[in-house]
């Protein structure tokens, strides 16, 4: 065996020379495994004992991808493509021998190479457009080729990788190996050699994609297919325009153009936010002074108190993953209710053909309900979800300290109680910690862990806060001469999931309505539409109309007309507001209040806000958070602006934040290291 790089080597079985790429943890194509492929590629072909060349990876994958941290790098020679060629081009047959991965980069190399086997088990796919970006590996232009273009629209588009299997029904694998991977490759080249075939280069293969030839229609209803999900992403029609060039242009022109929509997404600023996010993600399960390391007691059994919207869905999070769970409620009616929602639950994902009916079963089964507290004796974990009340949580944990057991974890959902307070009903409060799971508990995958002292105030506590602020500064709006819909549709084409009118519609104006008669406050818009009975959707209006069981907002002039009177009578001057302004006004002041969740210690890093941000309350993540997009935007910029609107209106909401001030004067960003 010689080795050609430090992550490649070059062997020969009999008359089969094998590369193997050794680059832990995920074979990613590094500067060295790109150069050691080259080298070993050229030796293997000048090698005249050498019939045919297998590229085979050690450790647990095929190449998963390009190296990422090689990005905003100037690229380094060879780059990808003229590995490519030298494969692609090469005078004997290469077979590429798939395991774990071929993601990315690493399926675009291995559809260069004229043949590919693989194990059952592997998976295979372009996921590039999860991080803004299109294939620029040839992806766009060989895979349409390989499998025909529906397909390859839905696997570019779509970014999930296909099982070995399916690879190849669809033509990307040309056979499925059982047993030794390597031996399989190298007796298919065998093969291949003794019936002479000729290299198999895909950019030559023409039928798939002629087959779609003079059919726009198979473009115009796919791009229809994915327009909800797509919205304000710029990668996922970069993709489709390659894969029609891979129909329309020959296949060196095609690439060309590939070429150009890579670039075009790479530097564009929603794949700049998507990357960052990407590595915020993994950030975000890292705490500083908990090493990864760290042993992280197993958890055999959990107890969750409460069966309410929270509880159930949090129940079922254990369920999904084979945790026993035992849930206790106060009486057996609550109980009864609850458990029956979480079946619904299930059943309702049965019925999309994503359960089976026994997994169903199998998930219930896990799930034990109880009114008895001392059934959670043998939890390793116990997660709280009674109501918010401090007095309820204490007595909970009193007694929950009398049963659990010593090592057990005691965890609040609470999302405004000090957890701390909670902690000191028990003789272990350094047990105790806040789980603040977000609803629906049984969909989100937003998890904010609380430790005591310095963070018992949830960040969420100041998110939520910040949300009622929010509401409050609509109607301000309103009130000032804006309608429902322009603001809803400022924050819409922003890529929020919805306007926080649509929102207060869906929720049901009642329900704020009553808490803030309790509250002695007022919202007068809001107010007036309750008054009127204008609850929202389920009364057929609110801000907006709701007509014939539609659930779609509809301007209602009706509402134009009471905006104007509650204005009039609160002697405010109407004006037309630009949407430039709406979105300053609703958006800054969370820039504003990340600034002081981080300068409190309430959050470890800025990036942390963001994750929260995007996964809890669907901020997009082509924007990459408010964060990032403040520093985007500037942060002196941002300050200028809240001073301004301090100004105005004589409001200290708008003060910005000491932390925002010091950055804004040193110019620099939240996320500047
Ligand atoms: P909920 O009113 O739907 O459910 C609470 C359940 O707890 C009820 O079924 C009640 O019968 C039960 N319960 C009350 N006292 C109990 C006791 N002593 N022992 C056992 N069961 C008891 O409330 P929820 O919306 O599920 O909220 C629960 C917790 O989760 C709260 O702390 C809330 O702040 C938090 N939370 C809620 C949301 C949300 O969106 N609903 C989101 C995050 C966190």
């Amino acid at each position: 065996m010689t080795q050609i790089s430090q992550s490649v080597s070059l062997d020969r079985q009999g008359r089969i020379a094998v590369v193997t790429v050794n680059n832990p943890p995920v074979n990613a194509l590094s500067h060295h495994v790109r150069q050691g492929l080259r080298d070993a590629i050229n030796q293997a072909a000048g090698d005249a004992g050498a019939a045919a060349i297998v590229i085979a990876c050690a450790g647990r994958t095929f190449i998963a991808g390009a190296d990422i941290t090689e990005f905003g790098k100037p690229p380094q020679e060879p780059t990808l493509s003229q590995v490519q060629d030298v494969i692609e081009r090469g005078p004997k047959p290469i077979v590429a021998a798939i395991h774990g991965t071929a993601l990315g980069g690493g399926l675009e190399l291995a559809m260069t190479c004229h043949w590919r086997v693989a194990v059952k088990t592997a998976r295979l796919g372009q996921p590039e457009v999860k991080l803004g970006l299109i294939p620029g590996g040839g992806g766009t232009q060989r895979l349409p080729r390989l499998v025909g273009v529906e397909k390859a629209l839905a696997m570019i588009v779509g970014g999930d990788p296909i099982g070995g299997e399916e690879a190849k029904r669809l033509g990307l694998v040309d056979e499925i190996v059982d047993g030794d991977l390597t031996a399989g490759a190298i007796a298919f080249a065998e093969r291949v050699v003794n019936e002479k075939r000729p290299l198999r280069k895909v950019r030559d293969l023409g039928d798939k994609v002629a087959a779609a030839r003079g059919k726009p229609e198979i473009f115009s209803e796919f791009r229809k297919s994915v327009a909800r999900q797509t919205r304000g992403f710029k990668a996922p029609e970069a993709c489709i325009r390659a894969v029609e060039a891979a129909v329309s242009l020959p296949f060196d022109q095609g690439l060309a153009r590939e070429r150009e929509l890579f670039v075009e997404t790479l530097n564009s600023p929603e794949s700049k936010a998507q990357r960052y996010f990407f590595f915020a993600e993994r950030e975000a399960a890292k705490i500083p002074d908990v090493p990864a390391e760290t042993p992280a007691a197993e958890i055999r059994k959990a107890a969750v108190i409460g069966a309410g919207t929270m509880g159930g869905g949090i129940a079922m999070n254990f369920a999904n993953v084979g945790i026993p769970v035992t849930v206790i409620e106060v009486a057996s009616e609550a109980l009864d209710r609850g458990l029956g929602v979480v079946r619904k639950n299930y059943e309702a994902t049965a019925a999309k053909g994503r359960l089976t009916k026994d997994d169903v079963e199998k998930r219930m089964g896990l799930i034990q309900g109880t009114t008895d507290f001392n059934a959670l004796a043998d939890a390793d974990l116990v997660v709280e979800a009674v109501f918010e009340e401090m007095p309820i949580k204490k007595d909970v944990f009193a007694r929950l300290d009398k049963v659990a057991k010593a090592s057990a974890v005691l965890a609040t959902n609470t999302s405004t109680l000090d957890v701390d307070e909670i902690a000191a009903a028990t003789r272990r409060p350094e047990s105790v910690v806040g789980m603040h799971f977000f609803s629906p508990a049984n969909v989100m995958r937003l998890l904010e862990v609380v430790r005591g002292e310095k963070s018992a105030k949830p960040a969420i506590a100041t998110a939520m806060a910040i949300g009622r602020q929010r509401g409050k500064q609509s109607e301000r709006l309103l009130l000032e001469g804006a309608s429902p819909q322009q603001v809803d549709k400022v924050l819409t084409d922003f890529g929020l999931p919805m306007g926080p009118f649509a929102m207060s519609d869906l929720a049901g104006l009642d329900v704020g309505w009553r808490i803030r008669k309790g509250r002695g406050e007022r919202a007068p818009v809001a107010d007036r539409l309750c008054e009127m009975g204008r609850f929202g959707q389920k009364t057929g209006s609110g801000f907006f109309k709701y007509e014939g069981g539609d659930r779609t907002p509809k301007p209602d002039p009706e509402v134009d007309r009471i905006v104007a009177e509650v204005s009039r009578e609160a002697g405010v001057q109407r004006r037309s507001i630009s949407d430039d302004e709406i979105r300053e006004r609703l958006l800054y002041p969370m820039v504003n209040e990340g600034a002081k969740i981080l300068e409190e210690g309430k959050a470890i890093r800025a990036s942390d806000i963001d994750v929260i941000w995007v996964y809890g309350y669907g901020w997009p993540v082509y924007r990459g958070g408010p964060m990032f997009w403040a520093d985007q935007i500037g942060l002196k910029t941002i300050r200028d602006r809240l001073l301004a609107f301090e100004k105005q209106t004589g409001s200290d909401f708008w003060r910005p934040a000491p932390l925002l001030n010091k950055l804004a004067d040193q110019g620099r960003g939240f996320l500047d290291k």
